[in-house]
């Protein structure tokens, strides 16, 4: 890539030392720091960021990447007003951003990572392959980016788009640092979630930073057979090892870890899947967010009815696991999880601008 300055990557304190470095005083790099993490983006980035004297602003415009990403396509849902990004990350490199809507606020469904190396049987995302590792700063600028379109903060950052973020795991800590600043977007912990499909040793290193997010574990199957077909990164992940990744979670950062399991029909959705689901997560704290998969027909697999959808979820609370169905928000534009690919001539949402 290139060796210009990543200042969209930079904590405050890294902005402050870059600052002194130039010879300047540290607020000039509090003031750096603020104008590049403003939330609901500014436009215009650094040259925009009349704080800073000329002068500075010409040296770091000069020395440093550009700021931000650039918006590719908007596509708003005729729907439910989802909002489906494309963003170029350099080259070729396209990645996906989703807004939603709800009534407590809006949500940022944020990518780690340009495609995925991990292949889940069931995810585009997977089957298209891995590109590369996005940049703290070009995950933080998906949030600033959508926050526009919501005209305010967000209230919820989701880590649930394309790629999987513990594989990304400095960047991933560094946007983590940088989106909860006080001085930047100042998102609370507790509205930050970080889905993984279970990357071995990565959970307790997580929880061993002590951002103490929202966890996410991507289960998906009760046994780790069915598990390993549906997900070849199951093969050097147990579901013993971890769910007692996830019980240390749970017990270093007092967050409630939520299992994620995606029904597909005939395959993980039958009442001894919902018996053994409930087996496993029935006092692991936590508890399982039922989704019916998204569009995955063409890799060969069916959404269950809404009936088996409701059996399945009473087989858990009948065992005592607390269990919520997720509404599926976007699907009329692929914005749905598991559906984040480049999908710029299949479009069927109305296009924003
Ligand atoms: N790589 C991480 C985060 C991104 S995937 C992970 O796997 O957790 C985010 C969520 O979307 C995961 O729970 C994933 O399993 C789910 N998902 C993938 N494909 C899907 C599909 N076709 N339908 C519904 N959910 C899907
Ligand atoms: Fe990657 Fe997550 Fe998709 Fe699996 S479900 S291929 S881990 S993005």
């Amino acid at each position: 890539m290139t060796d210009k300055i990543d200042v969209a990557s930079m904590t405050r304190a890294e902005c402050a030392e870059l600052a002194e470095s130039m010879g300047e005083p540290a607020y000039r790099g509090f003031q750096l720091f603020k104008a590049v993490n403003a939330c609901p983006a500014q436009p215009g980035g650094l040259a925009a960021a009349t704080a800073l004297p000329k002068a500075l602003r010409g040296r770091l415009s000069e020395e440093s990447r550009p700021i931000g990403l650039t918006e590719a396509d908007k596509i708003k849902s005729a729907s439910d007003g989802t909002i489906k990004y494309l963003f170029a990350a350099g080259n070729n490199t396209i990645i996906e951003s989703v807004l939603t809507e709800h009534s407590y606020g809006h949500a940022v469904c944020v990518s780690s990572q340009a495609g995925c190396a991990m292949g889940c049987a069931f995810c585009h995302t997977g089957r298209a392959g891995f590109t590369r590792d996005l940049t703290a700063g070009e995950m933080a600028a998906q949030v600033y980016l959508a926050a526009r379109d919501a005209l305010r903060r967000p209230y919820s950052v989701v880590v649930m788009g394309m790629g999987e973020p513990l594989l990304n795991f400095a960047a991933l800590t560094r946007f983590l640092e940088i989106i909860t600043d006080p001085e930047g977007a100042g998102m609370s912990r507790r509205r930050i979630t970080v889905s993984t499909c279970g990357i071995k040793g990565r959970i307790a290193r997580l929880a061993d930073t002590g951002f103490g997010v929202n966890l996410a574990l991507s289960l998906h199957a009760p046994d780790d057979g069915l598990r390993r077909r549906l997900m070849p990164s199951a093969d050097a992940a147990p579901i013993a090892d971890l769910l007692a990744e996830c019980a240390y979670y749970f017990e270093k950062t007092g967050r409630r870890v939520t299992y994620e399991y995606i029904l597909l029909a005939g395959i993980n959705d039958g009442a001894s899947h919902a018996a053994e689901l409930a087996r496993l997560t029935r006092g692991a704290g936590g508890h399982v967010n039922l989704i019916p998969v998204n569009g995955a027909e063409a890799l060969g697999f069916t959404r269950p009815s809404g009936g088996a959808v409701r059996r399945f979820a009473a087989e858990l609370a009948a065992r005592g696991v607390n269990a919520t169905i997720r509404r599926s928000l976007g699907e009329d534009l692929s914005a749905a999880c598991g559906q984040l690919i480049d999908t710029r001539d299949q479009k069927s949402g109305t296009r924003k601008a």
